[in-house]
């Protein structure tokens, strides 16, 4: 019965696209495009598609109803086709995809083409009424112009303008983008890599190095920072820099997350069963996963696997993340992090805007202080002066301290001085594959009279 459903619909559908057109928006503007395309070389006419979507859509979708997502998708689509000419054909594909097909008529060339993708920004962005509220959203655009040397149809034009669009989305909100052949070239290039570091994360290629912290008043291992490294088998070592960004953008943060959670967790079990003591070990995580409603369940099951106890494990966040409002989901599942007893370290401290009230009424245990105010703390007054403003207000509020990036001995020593609790750096250790922190570790341990182990403090 299906199938023969299924059938009818088939012949229906290429029957009525035979006398009034194809009833799929998508063929609709694919069919505009080729009709443009035909009529280009004696009319002269460009043909011209644009591609727009809403900037940070997922999280619209996260955090309203599907309601309320079909009333902004109507009103956007309303207010396209209203402002555009009656000739233009606005077409609304999946989601939140609208694309237009700029009228032959218009003889529209590279610089009207700016005034109109402006103009159809401006419209977006005015205010969309939402029950009591007012919601402001932002589109990023893409472009493709046919052009005159290239014998492309409706589709790949369609195509570049979806490549156009993505590299406009790339690089921030409400971006323009014309579309190139390098940029086809770099998004290639981008999914390639992505499709890379999924299997990398999932064959241990990308994996957790650690970078020892210090307690500069009892000068012992007070923990290791985890941090993803990916051992390319042709590149090398790659950085964070490279990857998070391209798994950030395409939402595939909780599977580096998880990695590095169960690379960490696992590091400190096999340091325990081989009697060297690591009291805890710090864990990044970025906005996306600290969104994630079962975090906190997956953190439990990873202790009890690994037979540790909450407070053996740090959380670090940005400051950021903490300039956000109470009923946050993520400070939410901060809150419940703390709960269960695991300890929450706030990121490069001094260069977000957490206000010092927000810090205080939330769960931080400790503020590690960023390395632009650590930097040559030992010679420079300035930097002094910041360092020792952030000491005295973290001492008001009972929070513990680090100071990141410590480069040189007189740094730590500084530090010490001033009342700062720990210190991590490449004056101390530099982040080590796993089997190296070990040695590491155990040179550390060993007593003084045997060790090479430096003296920070006096
Ligand atoms: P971060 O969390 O602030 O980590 C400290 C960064 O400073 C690390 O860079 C570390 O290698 C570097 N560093 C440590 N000591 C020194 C020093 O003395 N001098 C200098 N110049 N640099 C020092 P890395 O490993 O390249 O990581 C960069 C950022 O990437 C991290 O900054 C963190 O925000 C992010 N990241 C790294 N691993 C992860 C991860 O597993 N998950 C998430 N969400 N983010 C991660
Ligand atoms: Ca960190
Ligand atoms: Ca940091």
């Amino acid at each position: 019965m299906r199938s023969f459903l299924h059938h009818l619909w088939t012949r229906i559908t290429a029957v009525l696209n035979v006398f009034v057109g194809p009833t799929d928006p998508r063929e609709q503007i694919i069919d505009a495009l080729d009709d443009t395309l035909k009529r280009r070389y004696y009319d002269c006419y460009n043909a011209i598609v644009i591609v727009a979507e809403i900037d940070n859509f997922h999280d619209l979708r996260r955090t309203r109803n599907g309601k309320d997502i079909r009333h902004v998708l109507r009103v956007l689509e309303d207010r396209l086709k209203g402002d555009l000419l009656i000739r233009d054909v606005v077409r609304r594909l999946d989601g939140d995809q609208f694309v237009c097909v700029v009228s032959p008529l218009r003889g529209l060339v590279r610089a009207g083409l700016l005034d109109l993708t402006m103009m159809i920004q401006d419209k977006a962005a005015e205010p969309i009424p939402l029950g009591d509220e007012e919601l402001q959203i932002s589109l990023s655009l893409g472009c493709a112009i046919s052009s005159p040397e290239q014998q492309e149809d409706g589709e790949e034009l369609l195509e570049s303008a979806r490549v156009a669009q993505i590299e406009a989305a790339n690089q921030g909100v409400s971006m323009i983008r014309v579309y190139s052949t390098e940029m086809k070239e770099r998004i290639d290039a981008r999914r390639s890599l992505l499709a890379e570091a999924l299997r990398a994360i999932k064959t241990g290629e990308i994996h957790a190095y650690f970078q020892p912290q210090l307690c500069l008043s009892t000068n012992e291992v007070s923990g290791v920072e985890a941090l993803a490294r990916w051992n390319h088998k042709i590149r090398g070592v790659i950085s964070p820099a490279e990857f998070l960004p391209i798994l950030e953008e395409a939402g595939m943060m909780r599977q580096l997350g998880l990695a590095m959670l169960r690379d960490s967790l696992r590091a400190l079990r096999k340091w325990d069963d081989a009697n060297v003591h690591v009291p805890r070990v710090s864990v990044n995580m970025s906005a996306f996963e600290l969104r994630d409603p079962n975090l906190v369940d997956i953190i439990r099951l990873e202790l009890d696997a690994f037979d540790l106890t909450p407070d053996r494990l740090v959380i670090e966040i940005l400051e950021t993340v903490v300039a956000r409002g109470a009923d946050d989901p993520i400070i939410r599942n901060l809150h419940a992090i703390s709960d269960v007893g695991c300890n929450i370290d706030l990121d490069d401290f001094g260069t977000g805007h957490a206000a010092i009230t927000t810090i205080q009424n939330f769960s931080v245990n400790r503020i590690k202080i960023d390395r632009s105010f650590v930097s040559h703390v030992d010679v420079d007054e300035s930097q002094q002066q910041m360092v020792n403003t952030i000491l005295m207000v973290a001492k008001g509020l009972s929070i513990e301290t680090l100071a990141e990036g410590v480069e040189t001995t007189s740094e730590i020593q500084h530090m010490a001085k001033n009342g700062c609790g720990h210190a991590q750096g490449f004056a101390i250790a530099r982040p080590l594959p796993p089997a190296e922190t070990l040695t590491w570790l155990r040179d550390y341990n060993l007593p003084q009279v045997f060790a090479q182990r430096p003296r920070y403090l006096q």
